[in-house]
């Protein structure tokens, strides 16, 4: 694998292989690297020719400082995890490359509801950050594909809004959510678990599943509450609940007019913030929860 820490000679390097008429996949990653991120790099073999992979903790998406600064950084180890996969390239630059000084983001803001929703409102400032940023490394890198994780399904929407609207020459391809046996879904986060916190976690892919189970038995306002009430009771703070329509992320009410159905939920165990997703229904073509 190949270490970039410049923006130009990654460039460079990518010159090469569109030259060869080699197909670019891409996995944008902020590090900490689990075996969800290397799910992505490995859908990104199967369907591209050459696999670039970038690390960098965004500031831009960081709406708290404090949780900037605690997030996990572990370069060395990220590094020798992704020598043992099929990434070709990393692009593991400081932030100046990425934010150039006199540079201006081109990206879009406003993403009419995509961005008046869940972690939209909870987050205020974070989806411009990400706009900001993956526009910047697509610009970058030029990829064919864009390989991003459903565990963050509204960025998923976002991103994939934003290639719409700006008609960008690529490909956005949504993988399923990796999770540890317990059920808790893989997140760099989770290593900011204490051990007693690590034991309560999987209460929330539970309350995920507690409303699929639900799902057609009782309104989803009360599917909603139950769900939160599962999570208080294992030690969360549930930040929302929310069973949405997967194309627009409007709420559901009456789920028989709808073709595709998503719980999308946030929760605070002690200091640290979760976020987890479950397709309750999708009835076209696509990834699908088990
Ligand atoms: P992050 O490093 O958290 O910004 O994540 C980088 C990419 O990995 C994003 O597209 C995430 O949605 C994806 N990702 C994070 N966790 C998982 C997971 N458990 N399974 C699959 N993809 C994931």
């Amino acid at each position: 694998m190949l270490l970039f820490k410049k923006v130009e000679q990654l460039q460079q390097h990518l010159n090469t292989v569109r030259n060869d008429l080699r197909t670019i996949g891409f996995v944008p990653t902020m590090g900490a690297l689990h075996q969800g991120h290397l799910s992505l790099i490995a859908e990104a073999a199967k369907q591209c020719d050459h696999v670039v992979c970038s690390i960098f903790v965004n500031p831009a998406q960081f709406n708290d400082n404090a949780d900037l600064a605690s997030y996990p950084r572990i370069p060395e180890k990220d590094i020798e995890a992704l020598c043992n996969t099929s990434c070709d390239a990393l692009l593991y630059p400081e932030v100046d490359e990425v934010y150039p000084k006199g540079w201006t983001s081109d990206a879009p803001t406003d993403f009419g509801y995509l961005t008046k929703t869940m972690e939209a409102v909870h987050r205020p400032g974070h989806f411009e950050g990400v706009a900001k940023v993956v526009k910047r490394l697509l610009d970058i890198v030029q990829p064919d594909k864009l390989f991003m994780g459903q565990k963050d399904f509204q960025q998923c929407a976002i991103v994939s809004e934003m290639v719409r609207m700006l008609e960008l020459p690529v490909e956005v391809v949504c993988c399923p959510t990796i999770r540890e046996k317990d059920g808790l879904a893989m997140s760099s986060r989770n290593l900011l678990l204490s051990e007693q916190e690590r034991e309560k976690a999987p209460a929330l892919f539970k309350s995920l599943l507690l409303a699929r189970d639900l799902m057609d038995r009782l309104p989803v306002p009360e599917i909603e509450q139950k769900a939160m009430e599962l999570q208080k009771i294992a030690g969360f703070q549930p930040e929302y609940f929310s069973i949405v329509d997967g194309h627009s992320l409007q709420a559901v009410s009456d789920p028989q007019q709808h073709d595709y159905i998503v719980a999308c939920t946030a929760a605070k165990l002690g200091k640290v913030r979760l976020i987890d997703n479950l397709i309750l229904r999708r009835e076209f073509g696509g990834i699908k929860d088990s």
